[in-house]
């Protein structure tokens, strides 16, 4: 069998070896407690808030408005339970999607339980969330609308300056799940008004467990993780260093390296989206056509079960997806494909490519060359 063809990057991502490379010492050599007084101590303080500003240099962020977290589901839970638990006595109301991941899905649901009030906003059949909805949807007790800035499925971008500006206009705080988008879209938080950002290490070529959570300065988070007082005690837990140098050496890539990543995901993409209609003209692309993530394609292919499609995709060394990884082994349909509106039979043949770094147009080929076999 060929080297593996690896299409799942929304899933994962390999650490970049210049990541590795930077994080290898803090493992043995810097092993010092980022909060010990002593010499490797304060290298492991240097190199977290070396990090820090990494991090937040890639989202127009400043140092001191980035904290660091164990992943993306983590910077949803702290995101928007820090603010739901903090601002409860001003309302109980928050705004959210039916497409976001379960990590602010089951985050807003626990918060239900609580007696949190939640509206889940619909999506169009390009998976765009409505303004007029989220107009409609403002309460004088919302205190927080979270929606996720590009969705793991479906790639589609959501128009996250025209919230910010909604939920400014309101006085609502917006938080966004950007584990998708960063690294792939560029994001300036005061731009686009955003009042705390989530994002995630392995889905940008840093390693698995770590992720960060940016919450505007001035804007008080409770803590939901207790014990010491680690990340200006909102976060406790003796800080992975060397997780933390990982997310921001990745940071720093693709920020030095933004426009030429960006445009060859790009090509990748529309040169897949074009053959496909060529070839399989009963496809249904799903997700926005144009504004969606710059590596996410998304087909649906009538009366096909693409969990079976992607066994026979693995056969020839391919790595894809049907829906997200996240639902794999439930085998309930997808609740993003459900919301956009596909049958069944669609949402069940749906089949998700996600590029990366390491993949060229070759690659391409040969997918297309296998799902031509395979169909
Ligand atoms: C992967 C993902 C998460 C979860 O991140 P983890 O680091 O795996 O916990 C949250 N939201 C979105 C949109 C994701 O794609």
């Amino acid at each position: 069998m060929n080297k593996i063809k690896y299409f799942d990057h929304a899933a994962t991502t390999a650490v970049k070896e210049e990541v590795l490379k930077e994080m290898l010492p803090y493992f043995s050599l810097n092993y010092g407690n980022a909060s010990s007084l002593y010499s490797i101590g304060r290298i492991s303080r240097r190199a977290v808030e070396n990090s820090r500003a990494q991090v937040a240099r890639l989202i127009n962020a400043k140092q001191n408005e980035i904290y660091f977290t164990s992943c993306g589901s983590e910077s949803d839970n702290l995101g928007i339970k820090g603010i739901a638990y903090k601002y409860k006595e001003k309302g109980n109301h928050i705004i959210t999607s039916k497409i976001e991941h379960p990590a602010v899905l089951n985050t807003c649901k626990a918060l239900e339980q609580e007696g949190f009030e939640v509206s889940y906003l619909n999506v169009n059949k390009d998976g765009v969330v409505s303004l007029g909805e989220l107009e409609r949807a403002v309460k004088e007790t919302t205190i927080l609308i979270s929606i996720m800035f590009a969705n793991n499925e479906i790639g589609t971008i959501e128009p996250i300056e025209q919230i910010g500006r909604i939920a400014k206009e309101h006085n609502i705080l917006f938080h966004t799940d950007a584990v998708q988008a960063v690294g792939n879209i560029k994001i300036d938080v005061n731009k686009m008004g955003i009042d705390a950002l989530s994002m995630s290490g392995h889905k940008f070529y840093a390693p698995k467990g770590v992720g960060a959570l940016y919450v505007r300065e001035g804007i008080d988070i409770k803590k939901i993780q207790d014990g010491g007082h680690q990340e200006r005690d909102k976060r406790a837990g003796t800080e992975n260093v060397a997780g933390i140098v990982g997310i921001g050496k990745a940071a720093d890539i693709a920020f030095k390296n933004f426009d030429k990543y960006n445009q060859k995901l790009i090509s990748l993409r529309d040169y897949l989206i074009e053959q496909m209609e060529i070839i399989f003209p009963n496809a249904k692309l799903n997700g926005h056509r144009t504004n969606r993530l710059p590596g996410n394609c998304n087909f649906s292919f009538p009366n096909m079960d693409a969990e079976e499609l992607l066994f026979k995709l693995d056969e020839k060394g391919i790595c894809a997806s049907a829906g997200s990884a996240c639902s794999t082994g439930n085998s309930a349909t997808s609740h993003v494909l459900t919301a956009i509106g596909l049958t069944p039979d669609l949402a069940n043949g749906a089949l998700r490519i996600t590029f990366g770094d390491e993949n060229t147009k070759e690659d391409v080929d040969y997918l297309i060359n296998s799902l031509t076999e395979i169909i």
